[in-house]
């Protein structure tokens, strides 16, 4: 666990920040690994078992909440649930990686409450709800009800951006990953200069 960073990016699903965060991963200078979730949902086009999510079942997801395996999970749309697990954050601090999660709002602001230090929290803000709802239309994987559902939830998720640490409009693709890149090397070296200064007292 020693060393173990947690960034945060959460938003309105369309918003881009899975784009963000991939964007991310591949800065190898951040030593970022990426929070597998678990998830009841179906997989969507190419997802990946143990890539994009653990596919499980939702009975199999309720016995891991009863058995108090998650660090956080949320129903976040009705018979859909998404967790991260005690285990996967551990498995990669084990491995002395930073880990980067790409949860809801709801998640991402309990996980900064549960690791307030260690947490750079960073809300990824649509430029408005018009256009993600175009964003969400293009993609095309996912009928007019469960569209209509993420854009229901958005508005109620925009409200909540004040409490990040950091909002990231993305109304210009690269401006965004330029801004998260140094939002995150900011977060990963303040606290390294914190614990050699610590060392050197
Ligand atoms: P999607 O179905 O588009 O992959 O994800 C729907 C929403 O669930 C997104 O906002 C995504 O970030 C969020 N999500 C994914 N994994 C988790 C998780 O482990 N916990 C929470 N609270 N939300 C998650």
């Amino acid at each position: 666990m020693r060393g173990g960073k947690l960034i945060v990016f959460s938003a309105p699903s369309g918003s881009g920040k899975t784009t963000i965060v991939r964007h991310l991963l591949e800065q190898e200078k951040l030593n970022l690994a990426f929070s597998v979730s678990a998830t009841s949902r179906e997989p969507r086009g190419e997802e990946k078992d143990g890539e994009d999510y653990y596919f499980i079942s939702a009975a199999k997801f309720k016995k891991h909440i009863k058995d108090g395996d998650f660090l956080e999970w949320e129903e976040v749309y009705r018979d859909n649930f998404y967790g991260t697990l005690h285990s996967e954050v551990n498995r990669l601090w084990a491995h002395g990686k930073n880990v980067i999660f790409d949860i809801d709002v709801v998640g991402g602001l309990r996980i900064k409450k549960k690791y307030p230090e260690k947490t750079l929290a960073v809300f990824v803000e649509p430029p408005s709800v018009d256009e993600l709802k175009i964003r969400l239309k293009k993609r095309k994987t996912e009928s007019d009800e469960k569209i209509n559902m993420r854009i229901a939830k958005a508005s109620i998720e925009m409200a909540t951006a004040s409490q990040f640490d950091h909002i990231i409009v993305n109304d210009n693709l690269d401006k965004a990953l330029e801004e998260a890149e140094r939002l995150v090397a900011q977060h990963i070296d303040k606290e390294e200069n914190e614990s050699k200064a610590r060392e050197e007292e």
